[in-house]
């Protein structure tokens, strides 16, 4: 896998009306993006649930991400994966969004504790079917 990493992509520029360009990039301070669509698909999902939705993870270095225990080669090192802290009704909007948005969202974890959901979204730019089915659903322990 060769994919190009984000470091030094500009920063969104697409209208964001309920996030900041600062949520979506690496909590050690380095820096770093998520790919827009993702971030357009979070404020659609935001726009329709209505109610705020926190991003808990977005862009990780190789470092941050070891760090917090992501997988290496996690789509997060690659600026292509977001996790968001939401309310159960915002999770249900969150998962008809990504319903719809089809194969263009590749993983999707879901966690659950107390009234609060974690979700993990990310979006693969080549998928490969043939060794590992997309998009892929799990839950964390
Ligand atoms: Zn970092
Ligand atoms: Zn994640």
């Amino acid at each position: 896998m060769s994919l190009e990493r984000l470091e030094g992509l500009n920063l969104y520029d697409g209208g964001l009306r309920n996030f900041v360009t600062s949520e979506f990039e690496c909590k050690c301070g380095c820096g770093g993006n998520v790919v827009h669509h993702l971030v357009d698909l979070l404020q659609a999902i935001r726009d329709e649930a209505g109610v705020p939705i926190i991003v808990t993870s977005a862009y990780r270095c190789e470092a941050h991400n070891s760090r917090v225990g992501g997988k290496p080669g996690s789509m997060h090192t690659f600026g292509r994966a977001v996790d968001v802290a939401l309310s159960h009704a915002a999770a249900y909007i969150a998962l008809s969004h990504v319903y719809r948005r089809g194969s263009s969202v590749t993983g999707l974890g879901l966690r659950q504790h107390g009234s609060r959901r974690y979700m993990h979204i990310d979006v693969h730019p080549r998928p490969t079917p043939s060794t590992r089915p997309v998009p892929r659903c799990w839950t964390y322990e």
